[in-house]
């Protein structure tokens, strides 16, 4: 019989990490705490690091329908609208590194996970919410809150950034604010005036903030995230909630006419407080006897690299090859995961260190800001290369 791998949580992480554990043979279980399996309205881009691995499980058609695959990324002045740099992200980067630059809506993206665990033959469950977690010397038990427990082989907690499955294990604390908040939006192209339409991926910097712009849905659609620093006046635990405009345009204060073009078009924003922890700091943080985690549960970082779903995406792939040595009993269960572990976490703590990097890049006033924008002007292409 086929060993069984829980899983806590259907987002990307936990729906990749299950398409990859039915791959190296194991039955995944995995348990949402939510009514039904949805993301929220948004975009999200997917560098060919993560593209590669969806292409390597069958999944680059069912991505191909749904996503846009923009031919340039371009860095903007928020202040004047200059571009100041840029970057080809098409034939050139396809031939590169193998795989495309995607950019999708997260909606999108989802479905195409959930498609692929079900047809892996994945069990998918939902009003599941993993409330605690046993450790016992042959296996690792789960309970939903009631006093029946659930065996599983092995547990990966792919349950975000406010992991319950970590808290049950690690006990280290909740996610820190990283006093960023995110605007998000949709907008139909066809809703704007022709200047703001645009089929690329465009980053504008200004002091303390900056904006990224890039089709969806084919490129039907164009995703706006505005971050700024501020204060945090929402609730911290709610990925999306509603937002004004106005509180946008007057955090985004004196930025150039099509920016604020953009936010005036933009009628509906949901607002993202944005947390973090520090980078990882050893394989034991990613993994514990016959537990691992996996995606934000693990390493949630600064989204200024695009790349939170992309390490998902890469720990699941690196999980299947680990957890298929235990199906081929060169390892047991506890061991695979540590292998897991050791093979991921100093490049997901790299990731993290560089998001948090840029951030303070794309972010920089004064001076720095100043010589940031030379740098870029000066080398221009090669600077994203
Ligand atoms: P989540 O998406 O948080 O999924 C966790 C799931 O677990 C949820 O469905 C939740 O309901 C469920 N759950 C929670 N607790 C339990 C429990 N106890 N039991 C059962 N189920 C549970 N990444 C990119 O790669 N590219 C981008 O362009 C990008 N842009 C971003 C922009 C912003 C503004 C933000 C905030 C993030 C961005 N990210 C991006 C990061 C990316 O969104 C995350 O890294 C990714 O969603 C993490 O997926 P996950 O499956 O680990 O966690």
């Amino acid at each position: 019989m086929s060993k069984q791998v829980l899983i806590a949580g259907a987002g990307m992480g936990g729906l990749a990490a299950a398409i990859a554990s039915a791959r190296a043979g194991w039955h995944p279980r995995v348990f949402e705490q939510a009514d039904g399996f949805g993301e929220a309205g948004a975009g999200i881009q997917l560098g060919p690091n993560a593209t590669r691995v969806l292409e390597a499980w069958g999944l680059g058609t069912a991505l191909a329908r749904v996503a846009a695959f923009p031919q340039r990324l371009a860095v903007r002045s928020a202040g004047n609208g200059e571009v100041l740099a840029q970057l080809m992200l098409g034939p050139a980067l396809l031939e590169r590194y193998g795989a495309p630059y995607a950019t999708l809506h997260r909606a999108d993206l989802h479905r195409v996970l959930l498609d692929g665990a079900a047809d892996a033959g994945a069990e998918l469950l939902v009003q599941a919410r993993i409330e605690r977690v046993r450790e016992a010397p042959d296996a690792v038990l789960v309970s939903l809150g009631g006093p029946t427990e659930i065996e599983g082989d092995a547990l990966v907690g792919a349950d975000g950034l406010w992991s319950r499955v970590r808290q049950e294990i690690w006990a280290d604390g909740p996610p820190v604010s990283t006093g960023h908040l995110a605007y998000r939006t949709l907008v139909a192209q066809q809703d704007l005036p022709k200047s703001l339409r645009s089929d690329e991926v465009t980053v504008w910097l200004g002091p303390r903030l900056h904006v990224v712009t890039y089709p969806v849905r084919g490129g039907d659609w164009l995703n706006v995230v505005a971050i700024v620093q501020g204060a945090l006046t929402a609730e911290p635990e709610a990925w999306d909630q509603a937002a004004a405009a106005g509180d946008l345009q007057q955090a985004l204060g004196a930025t150039c006419a099509a920016l604020q073009e953009l936010v005036q078009a933009a009628p509906d924003w949901l607002l993202w407080v944005l947390h973090e922890r520090p980078p990882l700091k050893g394989a034991q943080a990613m993994s514990h006897g016959r537990v691992a985690l996996l995606g934000d549960a693990a390493h949630p970082m600064r989204p200024y690299l695009a790349q939170g779903a992309g390490m998902a995406i890469e720990d699941a792939q690196e999980l299947g090859r680990c957890l298929a040595m235990a199906r081929d009993r060169i390892a047991d269960p506890a061991t695979a995961l540590r292998r897991y572990a050791l093979n991921r976490w100093e490049r997901c703590a790299r990731v993290q260190r560089q998001a948090e990097r840029n951030g303070r890049i794309f972010h920089a006033t004064g001076p720095v800001q100043w010589g940031r924008d030379l740098s870029l002007r000066l080398l221009g292409e090669r600077l994203l290369d």
